[in-house]
């Protein structure tokens, strides 16, 4: 089955990660892996498993 995208999407970011920590999504692009709150020490980052997912978003739109 085809993905229906949105006409007014014009780009992705892709580096998206689910935390198998926390078990929420966040963004793996940087260095820094921000604050995990299932990290098993004090102000440790997520960790990503799985796959990547890539948000979809409108540039033309800005609010
Ligand atoms: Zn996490």
């Amino acid at each position: 089955m085809a993905v229906q995208i949105p006409d007014a999407v014009n780009t992705t970011q892709s580096d998206w990660r689910f935390c198998k920590q926390c078990h929420s999504l966040f963004f793996n692009g940087y260095q820094e892996k921000g604050i995990c709150n299932g990290a098993p020490q004090v102000g440790g980052g997520h960790s990503a498993a799985g796959w990547d997912f890539y948000l979809l978003a409108d540039t033309d739109n800005l609010r």
